[in-house]
């Protein structure tokens, strides 16, 4: 089953790219849609109804969702929805039945504020088998966060051990079950990394995991439950999850330097990145990556800036944001620049003017909220723009001058010559942080760049010392 969601996921990504640079992109993602039914049922909890969305026409879509009386989360929400069902069109290639995207959701109710979703997506493609694909997402009522991660706990060893501690130490406790319980078992339970954690319900101390038989014991154990308190549970749950549950914004790690009372105000106002004094004489060069923060590749891509003494700008994505902020706090963390690339990675030509300020500014939010900076430049999706939408939105456009084309060839060697064939003095390279080539590439992309005498610069300072057009162009 792995092996499906890694193919599932390959096959998306791919997909996604491909798509990343059509300027062309299939417009037939909302066709239908006004055929679309959604229909509301009531649930065991007053907080919110289940959304029932479905197509009417082929490929079947069927996505199930929570509705709360918070148009904000709503809102959020339905992006989620629509942007499953935009990557799902765009991998549809034919009008074969078997085509069917099916969404189910188990919810949960953490405490007062807090809800979990337990996500399961399934997905057939023509005659493929079905692929499957688990998540959780988090809602705070009273914060209005929506939070999505793959999984309920972190997946390092260490969280999994303390977790395994916890439930042991419960699991000892309780005379009942201890004589039967097998401890390998439990072992192989909370270090398996495809368990996605649904058998945990809550009550107001407690959370309460829910064992199949023989599974961490003998048959003579039946079925049991495992109480522990929920309150020595929240440091292990996955950081998106956490900061749902807190209501707070991820702190940016404590600096060196105390904070002073000076550094207070400055919070109030809108922070920019730092425009460095460079030698405006020597050539520059500016390296862009678009479409992350993705947490494994770009927190490598990261590792390799910083040992190179490298400043990049990153153009990152609303949704991603939201899965990976601490990537994203990372990023604004170690000098790099962060741009604005939408919400949900839509051409905006395709989108009402309301969509496309809405995608703008949630984006904006989510990077105010993350990191430091208030995002000076926003990146249309697949440089797609016009001058009049260009007026009418209240921050500076930002292209690129050298297309790597990393998206299409996935290729260390192709993106080095493309690159090679293309650069000058003033260019901005376009790069996608989400694809491990890209960050693969990056070690002879910077060599190459410092032997030809560049001086890399972040978007803003390639516009303050070479001119604003340089992000024109493309
Ligand atoms: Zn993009």
């Amino acid at each position: 089953m792995k092996k499906y969601i890694f193919l599932f996921s390959i096959i998306l990504a791919v997909l996604t790219l491909a798509a990343c640079n059509n300027e062309d992109l299939a417009n037939n993602i909302n066709n239908g849609k006004s055929n679309d039914s959604i229909q509301h049922m009531d649930t065991e909890f007053s907080e919110f109804k289940i959304a029932t969305y479905q197509s009417k026409e082929n490929p079947l879509i069927e996505i199930k969702y929570p509705v709360f009386k918070n148009d904000d989360i709503n809102n959020k929400i339905i992006r989620y929805r629509d942007h499953d069902i935009t990557e799902f069109i765009k991998m549809v290639k034919d009008d074969n039945e078997n085509n069917l995207l099916i969404i189910d959701i188990d919810p949960k109710q953490f405490n007062d504020d807090v809800y979990f979703f337990n996500k399961t997506k399934k997905a057939r493609i023509s005659d493929s088998d079905i692929f499957s694909q688990h998540n959780i997402f988090a809602v705070n009522l009273k914060s209005g966060q929506v939070g999505s991660t793959e999984s309920f706990f972190k997946t390092d060893s260490k969280t999994r051990e303390s977790l395994f501690k916890i439930l042991d130490e419960a699991i000892s406790a309780d005379g009942s079950i201890f004589p039967y319980y097998q401890h390998h078992k439990l072992e192989a339970y909370v270090n398996n990394q495809t368990n996605v954690f649904l058998n945990i319900e809550f009550d107001d101390d407690y959370a309460i995991f829910q064992f199949d038989s023989e599974e961490i014991g003998l048959p003579a154990m039946g079925t049991p439950k495992v109480k522990v308190l929920k309150k020595d549970l929240i440091p292990l749950m996955d950081e998106t999850i956490q900061h749902c549950i807190t209501g707070q914004k991820p702190k940016p790690e404590e600096t060196d330097s105390k904070e002073t009372e000076g550094s207070k105000d400055n919070k109030q106002a809108k922070e920019y990145l730092t425009i460095r004094e460079l030698d405006p004489n020597q050539k520059m060069v500016a390296l862009t990556f678009d479409d992350g923060p993705k947490s494994d590749t770009t927190n490598k891509l990261l590792d390799k800036l910083q040992a190179k003494n490298v400043k990049a700008s990153f153009f990152m994505l609303g949704s991603s944001i939201e899965t990976s902020p601490d990537t994203a706090t990372r990023v604004d963390r170690e000098g790099h620049e962060i741009g604005n690339h939408s919400y949900s990675h839509q051409d905006m030509m395709q989108v009402s003017f309301d969509e496309i300020r809405a995608e703008i500014n949630d984006t904006s939010a989510l990077i105010e909220m993350y990191t430091n900076q208030t995002p000076k430049f926003f990146r249309p999706p697949y440089g797609s723009f016009n001058a009049t939408i260009e007026a009418k939105i209240n921050i500076e456009t930002a292209y690129w001058s050298v297309d790597t084309k990393d998206w299409l060839t996935h290729n260390t060697d192709a993106i080095l010559k493309e690159i090679k064939e293309n650069v000058q003095d003033g260019s901005v390279i376009l790069l996608h942080d989400i694809h491990m080539e890209s960050v693969d590439a990056i070690d002879d992309v910077i060599d190459y760049l410092t032997s030809e005498g560049y001086q890399f610069v972040t978007v803003s300072e390639m516009s303050h010392y070479k001119g604003e057009n340089t992000l024109k162009m493309r």
